[in-house]
């Protein structure tokens, strides 16, 4: 006698206690279908026997020796359906997809085994007639159980649901709004594999559910052949997501946060020899076996420890596409293989109780997607605080914000207000963006010091064309002051600054002063005024260099000027005697000098443009007076 089983040997107890470890096994619970009605009028013998409450006995005809499988659960015909609800633990993962796992009930089996009605219970015996509450299945059964579980939370929950069929490879929506059309799977990093456009459906009562439940039963596809008279021909599959409402809410398009509780119907396999499929009936047939036989590659791959870690094809099939997490991935998941007792089923049997004994060795790393629950509410405050401080921090750096550009609609500021996760989310987001502003605002800033010592740099060089055009009209009763030029040798001195804006040439010596910066201009400018330099006065008589020329005619002369007389020309002393250019940040407007900044800060730009423009003021003046007096000697 052969016996299998599950790896620790007691598969119920993981099954109670739930994902602990980082690894999980898939459950197996085996149901036996009672005998039909057409096999006990054949009067054939069930093959199959219970031993205990885990052990099925598999006796073949013609006296070979017995062999044994171990499951979770053993479940024979005169099982009712509560029982098997009870036995399966559907409860058990229901709390965990309320703690935001992903849970999968799924059957599996030959065609006509009992999948369907273990699930749903007996096709509905006429359009709108319910199935009796003794018959309903682990569907229904979990469903009244849920919706009783989610009134007694403290938390408010929102339920959402969604009902797809995979038939010949092609998805459908088993509740669209109009006639189905096949929709595509896609994959993304964060969501696995997923179904594009499908509807999710948010309900908030239990017969709202059951309404659902059972639109979709009444569109999936499903036929009468010589094994079962309503035989599903597509594998369905009904998801419910569960959200806690701290949540951020549902976006169109975008499938619930949270846990997730999905029950698959797989169609069953079925030789087309023993159901006598013709035409299209073949046809789907053989597109289910393809899936089935994709599925049993995969599990069989998961099983192998070596194997497991590379490539496992999910993307074989659309189903092996969209069971890939709750096989390989961080779902927990529960398989119900139904069996039938006769003995024409012999072969299928044997089949089915391998595929659910090796499945029950293959194990997921279960992981409850972020949920409000995992951090400790102490924690979340003061990250939300750390944040709210960063905000103001940022904010106050960035001075004066568009209230438009807060990022904070008025509904989402309202939700946000409800919710302390929600809060820290809306404050990450912003903090982030906020972070952006800034580091662009740096980079105009560093721009504008750029151009505001150029400027700086053009203004020096006024100042200095501006003090050698002072010096040069000097006037005054005696002769008149010699040219630098005549101090020093052209070569060697630059001499004064350009006058002639046309030529660039010293009007005295008429050497050309392109390159005026004479490393020893400072030595001219005692010569330049002689004993009675302006330098020699104290300073409140003395006029500043840059003042205009003292006409001869004039009662007072410049000299005789006390200081404050030039207080119209401070300013500008100021701005010329100034070394630092404070950098108030507005980066500089590509258009003309006065134009206005492009953005706020302070009136740095501005100066020096004023700067600029009353240097030149200054030098025209000078240039004025200086045409018409006598050119010097
Ligand atoms: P499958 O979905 O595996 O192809 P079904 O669930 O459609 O098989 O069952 C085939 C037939 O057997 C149906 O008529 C169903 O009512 C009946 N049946 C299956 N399991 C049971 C059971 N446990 N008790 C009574 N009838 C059952
Ligand atoms: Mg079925």
């Amino acid at each position: 006698m052969e016996e299998r089983g599950s790896p620790d040997g007691d598969p119920a107890r993981n099954l109670e206690q739930g994902p602990e470890g980082p690894e999980t096994p898939i459950q197996v619970v085996l149901r036996v279908r009672p005998m039909s009605a057409a096999e006990l009028r054949r009067g054939e013998q069930s093959v199959l026997h219970c031993s205990g409450t885990r052990t099925l006995q598999v006796s073949p005809p013609g006296g070979g020796p017995d062999v044994a499988f171990r499951f979770g659960a053993v479940l024979d015909g005169a099982s009712t359906q509560d029982d098997v609800f009870r036995a399966c633990g559907v409860r058990r993962l229901g709390e965990l997809a309320l703690r935001g796992f992903s849970c999968t009930v799924f059957t599996f089996g030959q065609t006509g085994s009992g999948k369907t009605y273990t699930l749903t219970g007996p096709p509905p015996q006429g359009e709108g007639v319910p199935v009796p509450p003794s018959l309903a299945g682990i569907m229904q059964r979990t469903f009244t159980w849920l919706l009783d579980r989610v009134q007694h939370l403290d938390v408010p929950v929102t339920l959402h649901a969604s009902y797809l069929e995979i038939y010949n490879e092609q998805i459908r929506d088993l509740l669209s709004l109009g006639a189905p059309r096949p929709l595509p799977v896609r994959w993304n990093k964060t969501r696995g594999f997923y179904v594009e456009q499908l509807r999710v459906v948010e309900f908030g009562s239990l017969g709202a559910l059951m309404e659902l439940l059972q639109m979709g039963l009444s569109r999936r596809r499903s036929s009468a052949h010589t094994l079962n008279q309503a035989s599903s021909r597509s594998h369905a599959l009904l998801t419910l997501y569960i959200s806690h409402q701290t949540m951020p809410p549902v976006d169109p398009g975008e499938l619930p946060a949270g846990g997730k509780l999905c029950f698959v119907d797989l169609a069953g396999s079925e030789k087309v020899v023993a159901t006598g499929s013709r035409g299209e009936l073949m046809l789907e047939a053989n597109s289910i076996n393809r899936s089935l036989l994709a599925l049993g590659h995969c599990i069989s791959l998961l099983l192998d420890p070596q194997r497991k870690q590379s490539h496992i094809p999910f993307r074989d099939s659309k189903l092996t596409k969209l069971l890939a997490d709750s096989l390989g991935g961080h779902g927990v998941t529960l398989m119900v293989a139904c069996v039938s007792p006769s003995a024409q089923c012999l072969p299928e049997t044997l089949s089915t109780l391998r595929y659910a004994s090796r499945a029950q060795r293959v194990t997921t790393r279960p992981q409850a997607p972020r949920s409000p629950k995992a951090k400790p509410p102490q924690h979340l405050e003061t990250e939300l605080l750390q944040l709210q401080e960063e905000n103001l921090h940022l904010r106050s750096q960035l001075g004066q914000m568009d209230p438009k550009a807060s990022g904070l609609s008025g509904a989402r500021v309202a939700w946000a207000q409800r919710n302390l996760y929600g809060m820290l989310q809306e404050f990450m987001l912003e903090n982030e963006r906020l972070r952006k502003e800034k580091k662009q605002l740096q980079s105009s800033r560093d721009l504008a010091h750029g151009e505001q010592r150029i400027l700086a740099q053009q203004v020096r060089e006024l100042e200095r064309r501006l003090l050698s055009a002072c010096y040069l009209q000097q006037p005054g009763p005696g002769p008149a002051p010699p040219c630098p030029c005549v101090m020093v040798s052209p070569l060697l001195c630059h001499a004064p600054p350009p006058l002639c804006p046309h030529c660039q040439l010293c009007p005295l010596c008429r050497a050309s002063l392109a390159h005026w910066a004479c490393p020893r201009r400072e030595l001219h400018l005692p010569q330049v005024f002689g004993s009675k330099a302006p330098g020699d006065g104290p300073l409140s008589a003395r006029p500043p260099p840059w003042a205009p020329p003292c006409c001869p005619s004039s009662a007072k002369c410049s000299r005789e000027r006390s200081h404050s007389e030039w207080t119209q020309t401070q300013v500008l002393a100021e701005m010329l005697t100034e070394e630092k250019v404070m950098p108030s940040a507005p980066p500089l407007p590509a258009g003309p000098l006065n134009a206005s900044p492009v953005l706020r800060g302070g009136a740095a730009v501005p100066n020096l443009a004023r700067r600029l423009e009353a240097l030149r003021d200054q030098i025209g003046t000078s240039l004025r007076r200086g045409r018409s007096q006598p050119p010097p000697r």
